[in-house]
């Protein structure tokens, strides 16, 4: 996806100039991968623009500062508004943020402590992430050759863009090899995750996904899902998944900011269910898609509001 500039980039409390966003090449980030990040979703909802899941959002950066013990000098709240400043200043609804925490220009080595912490937070315009924009379809997906970062190594509940290393070599071997996306096993070989996304499986009507001990990064539509599919009564279950399970479940899907709720019809080439979306996918993004729209109320206040005027509705 081509990047669109926007007007103005946060940084350090400040909004600056797009293109004065830059960075020396000797950056310790540059050299050695030290940055936390985030992906969040800003929605055109029928009462106005809303930011989703801003706080849960912004305390995983602040997580995943801590574990990477870079100390930011801002709070949660802060950086609340600071997204919401940014999207207000460049007026595109709906639209993508991206706060980046990173280690600037300071010192060369591995130690980070000697380089400055910058935290940019960039808002673009973005629309579906996987397959084809219909909800409904569903994707192909292979299981990746490459394995999830194994435990103790790279801290997975911490969405560093080291990470993304591994992320990519999955995602490479999926399009080379005629797919959408892989989903990755564990050390173990039990399922962990997409290359930026979360799974889940429906298996005798049971959800299903991985607890987070499997390598998995503690995904905010993870959590909006099985929130969602309790209320509605569906059966969840935190659970080590065995590879073999996503060729015999009814249904396999994607979740993430990015990818939403996105069925999966295949997995190496084997039909999930009957190839189609299944009911309790329907039923989940039914419900999710029209709290993301603002057909159906805000009931867990999952929105930030902005006070913008939204240019375009959402298309779902
Ligand atoms: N796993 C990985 C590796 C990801 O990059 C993402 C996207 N942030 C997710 C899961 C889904 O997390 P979320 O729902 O918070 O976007």
């Amino acid at each position: 996806m081509a990047i669109n500039k926007t007007e103005k980039i946060w940084h350090n409390g400040k909004l600056i100039n797009w293109d004065d966003a830059t960075l020396h090449v000797m950056s310790h980030v540059v050299n050695y991968g030290s940055a936390v990040f985030e992906g969040v979703r800003c929605y055109a909802r029928k009462d106005g623009a809303g930011i989703f899941r801003a706080a849960e959002h912004m305390q995983r950066l602040l997580d995943s500062s801590k574990i990477y013990r870079m100390e930011l000098p801002f709070t949660r709240d802060e950086l609340v508004r600071a997204m919401v400043e940014v999207v207000a200043a460049n007026r595109i609804v709906p639209c993508y943020i991206r706060p980046i925490v990173l280690r600037g220009y300071g010192q060369i080595g591995v130690n980070p402590f000697n380089s400055p912490i910058d935290v940019y937070i960039v808002n673009y315009e973005w629309g579906k992430y996987l397959g084809s924009g219909k909800a409904d379809e569903g994707v192909d997906v292979c299981v990746s050759s490459w394995n999830r970062l194994a435990p103790n190594t790279m801290p997975a509940m911490a969405k560093s863009g080291a990470n993304y290393m591994n992320s990519q070599l999955i995602k490479m071997e999926a399009i080379v090899n005629g797919y959408v996306e892989g989903i990755a096993l564990d050390v173990n070989g039990y399922v962990s995750e997409g290359s930026g996304e979360n799974l889940f499986l429906v298996r005798n009507g049971t959800l299903l996904t991985a607890p987070l001990g499997n390598s998995v990064l503690p995904g905010i539509t993870r959590d909006s899902v099985l929130q969602l599919a309790r209320e509605l009564g569906i059966p969840v279950v935190e659970q080590m998944i065995p590879r073999e399970m996503l060729y015999i479940s009814e249904e396999v899907f994607f979740t993430g900011t990015a990818a939403e709720i996105t069925p999966i019809r295949s997995v190496d080439k084997i039909a999930v269910g009957d190839g189609k979306i299944g009911p309790v996918t329907k039923r989940l993004q039914k419900e999710f898609f029209a709290i993301l729209q603002g057909a159906a109320p805000d009931r867990h206040h999952w929105f930030t509001p902005v006070p913008v005027q939204a240019r375009q509705p959402v298309t779902v």
